[in-house]
């Protein structure tokens, strides 16, 4: 058990990456906070299954003035928080002259400017209690850009700079900050993407395969727990060697 006693929230943990983060965090034996627009259908199954340890806050992070209120309530529900993680993301590609300014924006709102909020009101408390580790769920598209998603790459680029700025302003006090660049994971979101696509995306991936969410769920367990504890403002890239 590696979390025991720790109370994490993540965001975007209806389904994908945040959901299988939000069970590994359970089964280490954590209490969870999950934050979705979405509320899962089966959510007193899912709270059964984690014998009470999961919690559930519906919040539309595209609505970025309702969030300050959400945070700060549920910061009292559950007495704080040791260990954030801002999963949820979305994408809304296009070719940067075909990009309207509404897709441009959402993607920076929830992506970026969301996690940028929930940070520093979790991180406030945090740093008064001199521990936590934030997480933030970046992009390798938000280190090499990607054409078709510039807006997605800009909200992940954003985000690895908000990782290194917080991680600068907490380290003093043990706050942790890093960020995870996931390379190709299969998930809902990504199974939109065309076949003929996947295929030639796996070809360039060295390890030939795409990656699982339990892989990107791992990487968040060990920046969550101690064994990552002299480590901060960094970003781990999860792509099966896709970019070393
Ligand atoms: P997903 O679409 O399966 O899950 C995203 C989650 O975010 C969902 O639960 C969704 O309901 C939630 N969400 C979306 N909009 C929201 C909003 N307005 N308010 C609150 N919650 C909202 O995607 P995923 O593949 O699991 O991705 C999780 C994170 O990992 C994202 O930040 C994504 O950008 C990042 N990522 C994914 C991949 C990949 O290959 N899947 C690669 C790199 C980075």
């Amino acid at each position: 058990m590696m979390l025991e006693n720790k109370k994490a929230l993540i965001t975007g943990a209806y389904r994908g990456i945040g959901k299988t983060i939000a069970d590994l965090f359970i089964a280490q034996g954590a209490e969870v906070w999950g934050l979705d627009y979405k509320t899962p259908e089966d959510l007193s199954a899912r709270v059964e299954a984690a014998k009470g340890k999961l919690h559930w806050i519906t919040l539309d992070l595209s609505k970025t003035n309702e969030i300050e209120a959400v945070i700060e309530s549920s910061l009292k529900e559950s007495g704080g928080f040791d260990i954030l993680v801002n999963n949820a993301g979305i994408t809304k590609d296009n070719l940067s002259f075909r990009m309207s300014i509404e897709d441009w924006q959402k993607v920076l709102d929830i992506n970026l400017t969301a996690a940028f909020l929930i940070s520093r009101l979790v991180g406030r408390d945090m740093t008064r209690k001199r521990t936590g580790s934030i997480i933030n769920m970046a992009s390798v598209v938000g280190i090499h850009g990607n054409g078709g998603q510039a807006n997605y790459a800009a909200s992940k680029a954003g985000l690895i700079g908000v990782t290194k700025s917080l991680a600068s302003e907490y380290a003093s006090r043990s706050v942790r900050v890093n960020a995870i660049a996931p390379g190709y994971i299969e998930t809902d979101m990504t199974a939109a993407v065309p076949e003929e696509v996947q295929k030639k995306m796996i070809d360039v991936i060295p390890m030939k395969r795409t990656g699982k969410q339990e892989d990107v769920a791992g990487v968040a367990l060990f920046f969550a727990s101690d064994l990552s504890s002299y480590i901060t403002g960094q970003v781990l890239p999860v792509d099966g060697g896709m970019y070393f």
